[in-house]
């Protein structure tokens, strides 16, 4: 097969680690017989630089024409001082809109081999854990509405959260089938107790539920999730909820992992297309000094062969390499604590050699 794939490398270390996951999705076409086509377009800083505006229209037709799309990341003191509107950080918001992206996948994977990393204690990480989030991103209180008003008590501001049956549908269709793909367990986290909006999600999610028979479903209120997830995170396969929930949990999920280098996302929408992205930014402190620890966008490659182009044994093949190089004690700079530690290409060299 061929697939088509929009790169948006960036600013910062963005191109030295898409260079990394495109060198192993290459090795994965070679492997598997597959023809990926890479076409680069600006974003951020460096579109910035060459066009005066951080997302070029044909930035987004380039991504729109695509199959998918990977971005590394964007942004850097260099255009710290521009005006909101122009900032590269701007571009993301304009993409994932442009691309009408509803879903955002967080996987939260503390790996075996990186255990010490985890600020949890040993005894609750024992077996690792592997908890993928699935984040409604464009619907509920960020998007409601909202205002200031004069109330009883003077001056007062409000936010709403709304959501509709549609969106909590489409959301919930995406939960179930990540679940089909892996530990088939869907735990949904909302405010039913409090919120009238949870209580339409959560009947929802019920009703989805009934559709998947292979799938154990629970609900969870969210002050419950916020504990349990520091307390025994390995009882969580897919979450599911809501933006603002799902806002604070994810951040909360990536914490516990300890690693920012490693953690990748996919923000879908009702095309199978999707935008890929590793967690973390653009770290221009470490740009150009061949530091920057690629495993978080090669994972994040990995997730588009998963859910763009529904390539299950090309992905685990990634995700295999990436812990097979881990378990050898190999670690880049973030994960070196000082001692002797791969560069950005050498560490795409080993997990290479894996596939
Ligand atoms: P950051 O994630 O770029 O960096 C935080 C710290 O983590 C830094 O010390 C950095 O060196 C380290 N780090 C991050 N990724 C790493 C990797 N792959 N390997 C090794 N170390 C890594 O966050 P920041 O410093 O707050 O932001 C820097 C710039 O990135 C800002 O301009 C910010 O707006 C932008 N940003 C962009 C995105 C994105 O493109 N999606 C997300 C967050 C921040």
């Amino acid at each position: 097969m061929r697939y088509n794939i929009a790169l948006l490398k960036g600013d910062g270390i963005g191109p030295e680690i898409v260079d990394s996951a495109v060198r192993v999705l290459e090795k994965i076409g070679q492997k598997y017989g597959h023809e990926f086509v890479f076409t680069p377009y600006l974003i951020g800083g460096a579109a910035i630089d060459a066009c005066g505006e951080p997302l070029p229209k044909e930035t987004v037709a380039g991504c729109l024409a695509s199959d998918s799309v990977l971005l590394g990341a964007v942004g850097g003191p260099k255009w710290d001082t521009l005006p909101g509107n122009l900032r590269p950080e701007k571009a993301l918001l304009g993409i994932r809109a442009a691309m009408e992206l509803f879903t955002n996948l967080r996987p939260a994977k503390l790996y075996p081999a990186l255990k010490d990393e985890c600020p949890l204690r040993a005894d609750i990480v024992e077996n690792g854990f592997d908890i993928m989030i699935v984040r409604e991103l464009t619907g509920g209180i960020y998007f409601g509405e909202r205002g200031m008003r004069e109330g009883k008590w003077g001056e007062e501001a409000y936010d709403t959260e709304c959501y509709s049956r549609m969106e909590i549908e489409r959301i919930a269709k995406v939960a179930f089938e990540t679940a089909m793909k892996r530990g088939k367990h869907v735990t949904s986290i909302d405010k039913a107790n409090v919120l009238e909006s949870s209580r339409l999600w959560r009947k929802i999610m019920h009703e989805t539920a009934e559709r998947y028979p292979d799938v154990e479903y629970r609900d969870m209120l969210v002050d419950n999730a916020a504990m349990q997830l520091v307390r025994n995170p390995a009882q969580f396969d897919v979450i599911v909820t809501s933006n603002m929930f799902g806002d604070i949990l994810s951040d909360e999920a990536s914490q516990i992992t300890g690693s920012i280098g490693m953690l990748p996302s996919a923000s879908l929408g009702e095309t199978s297309r999707g935008l890929y992205e590793p967690i973390h930014g653009s770290a221009p402190d470490i740009a150009g000094q061949h530091k920057a620890n690629p495993i978080a966008t090669i994972l994040s490659a990995g997730m588009m062969l998963l859910h763009a182009f529904g390539l299950s044994k090309e992905h685990d093949a990634i995700v295999n390499a990436v812990d097979a190089v881990l378990n050898a004690g190999y670690r880049t700079a973030d994960l070196s604590h000082g001692a002797p530690y791969l560069t950005t290409e050498e560490i795409t060299d080993k997990i290479l050699e894996q596939i």
